[in-house]
């Protein structure tokens, strides 16, 4: 395909698919940022300072889904890569009652699971054949069930966006798309993070043998390789970037 790629990213208006905007955008690409707050978005563009286009959806939502994708498309013409990392717990635990955990557990799947489900059928008709890239963001909590407790909502999501990530996988690499997941460890300084208490965060460091926390600028290396040419011998794969927090999954 000629012409500068077309990077995809839900969640860049913070953290990590902020690092990723960021990063796509400063090798040259065209980047294409989701989100469901328009000015969050217009103020993560302005301070990436590269080319960052803004296009509000909730990825939750199938409609807002089909219409952002058509305006990108409109606007871009094609898709090279999506990230999918727009999500967030809301949180069920053993003892939530169940009209609540039964709420809860459907925000979440919402936003983690069927957003990128949504994004990943939406953008597949205009990726990149060959050479397209989708890569999900999941979790450790994928593995572990989550650091903090009460994230059963969440580890669902995450495990299944390594499921949901495989089933594409099989599905689309034989047209030249390579569908990865990565599952990030503690990212520090996102919304995500950005209010676990000094005492959690220096817990989990203690356990994570490269003996730092994550940056989000970690995770957006992961998908510049893994969006690159040199990685189109890899699809299906879950990508733990961790610190070695944990090993072999
Ligand atoms: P973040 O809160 O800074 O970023 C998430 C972004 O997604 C936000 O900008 C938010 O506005 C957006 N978003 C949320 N719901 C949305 C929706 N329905 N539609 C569109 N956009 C929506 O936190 P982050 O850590 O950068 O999170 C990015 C991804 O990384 C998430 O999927 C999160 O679950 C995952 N993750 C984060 C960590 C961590 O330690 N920070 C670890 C593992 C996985």
């Amino acid at each position: 395909m000629a012409g500068p790629r077309v990077v995809v990213i839900t969640g860049g208006g913070s953290g990590i698919g902020r690092a990723c905007a960021s990063a796509f955008a400063e090798q040259g690409d065209s980047v294409a940022i989701i989100g469901r707050d328009e000015a969050k978005l217009r103020a993560a563009a302005a301070s990436i300072g590269q080319d960052v286009a803004v296009f509000p959806a909730d990825v939750s939502q199938r409609a807002q889904v089909e219409t952002a994708v058509a305006a990108i498309v409109e606007h871009l013409g094609h898709v090279s890569v999506l990230v999918n990392a727009a999500g967030y717990i809301v949180g069920v635990s053993p003892t939530t009652p169940l009209e609540e955990a039964e709420r809860n557990f459907d925000e979440t799947i919402g936003v983690n699971l069927k957003g990128a489900l949504l994004m990943a059928l939406a953008v597949t008709p205009h990726l990149d054949r060959p050479g397209g890239r989708i890569i999900n963001i999941s979790s450790i909590a994928a593995y572990t069930g989550g650091s903090g407790g009460g994230a059963i909502d969440y580890a669902a999501a995450k495990a299944g966006v390594i499921g949901l990530t495989h089933g594409l996988a099989r599905g689309l690499s034989k047209e030249g798309i390579t569908v990865n997941a990565i599952a990030p460890g503690f990212i520090a300084e996102t919304g995500f993070t950005g209010d676990w208490s000094d005492e959690r965060v220096r817990q989990i460091v203690a356990q994570t043998p490269v003996g730092r926390g994550g940056q989000a600028n970690d995770i957006a290396a992961a998908a510049l390789y893994l969006a690159s040419p040199e990685a189109s011998f890899v699809t299906g794969q879950s990508l733990g970037v961790n610190g070695g927090w944990i090993f072999g999954m």
